[in-house]
């Protein structure tokens, strides 16, 4: 069994016992990882340790059964790269970050790895913890993470008669199908939602606004509420107060 080393982010913390800690980690090149750190908060007489926290950034060296096992490893060290502590200043940007953490918790499988997912993370925490505007930087994340899981959503064409969808055209957002329906498809179909032809045109240019930040945020936040069976907990935070 030897020691992997790699980098990883924080997206779950458990206190285990009083000096251990649960940690599910998305590491850059081993995929998602459920670690058990073993005796992490045990501190000395002058030094109080609180483990590691959520959403920190370090170098680990962690052993598990098998190069894809997905049963709890073994976190053997832990070097933080970076806190974010901007981050921490800042409710809604910690919401935010904490909201990416939640939909790559439910959306990646264990010991998948996916560098780009891993960077757009990284990204995103820099971003946010610099003080910049959280929904921008989260359409980012949201689309690093649908393209990672294979579910980004065709936006070219009706997915019903496959007919081009223009730009500046509203269209209908239908999750189940992956992607758009034109107004003669949609009423066959029952799951939908209706998008401005604004916030499409955000959404395939990657170019957003203040305003399509919000709609393209609901719009993917509704996708992926679908695809992992619940309303991340976050995302109503995200929304009010923009
Ligand atoms: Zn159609």
């Amino acid at each position: 069994m030897p020691a992997i080393k790699d980098e990883a982010i924080t997206l779950r913390r458990l206190d285990y016992s009083e000096t251990s800690q649960v940690l599910v980690f998305l590491t850059r090149e081993h995929g998602c990882r459920r670690l058990i750190a073993k005796g992490i908060k045990r501190g000395t007489k002058k030094h109080f340790a609180t483990g590691i926290d959520l959403l920190e950034r370090g170098q680990i060296m962690f052993v598990s059964k098998s190069q894809s096992d997905s049963s709890l490893g073994t976190l053997t060290e832990w070097r933080q790269l970076d806190a974010y502590l901007g981050l921490r200043d800042d409710l809604r940007r910690l919401y935010g970050g904490q909201y990416a953490a939640e939909i790559t918790t439910a959306m990646s499988e264990e010991a998948e790895p996916d560098v780009g997912l891993f960077d757009a993370l990284r990204e995103l925490l820099e971003g946010l913890a610099c003080g910049a505007d959280p929904l921008p930087l989260l359409v980012g994340y949201q689309c690093a993470a649908l393209r990672s899981a294979g579910l980004w959503p065709d936006l070219s064409r009706c997915i019903v008669c496959g007919r081009p969808a223009p730009a500046g055209r509203a269209g209908f957002f239908a999750v189940h199908q992956g992607g758009l329906a034109c107004r003669d498809c949609e009423p066959g179909i029952v799951e939908k939602r209706k998008v401005s032809g604004a916030t499409l045109d955000a959404l395939r240019e990657a170019r957003l606004t203040p305003h399509t930040a919000r709609d393209a945020f609901d719009l993917l936040n509704y996708a992926i509420s679908h695809i992992i069976g619940r309303q991340p907990a976050l995302a109503r935070f995200l929304l009010t107060g923009t």
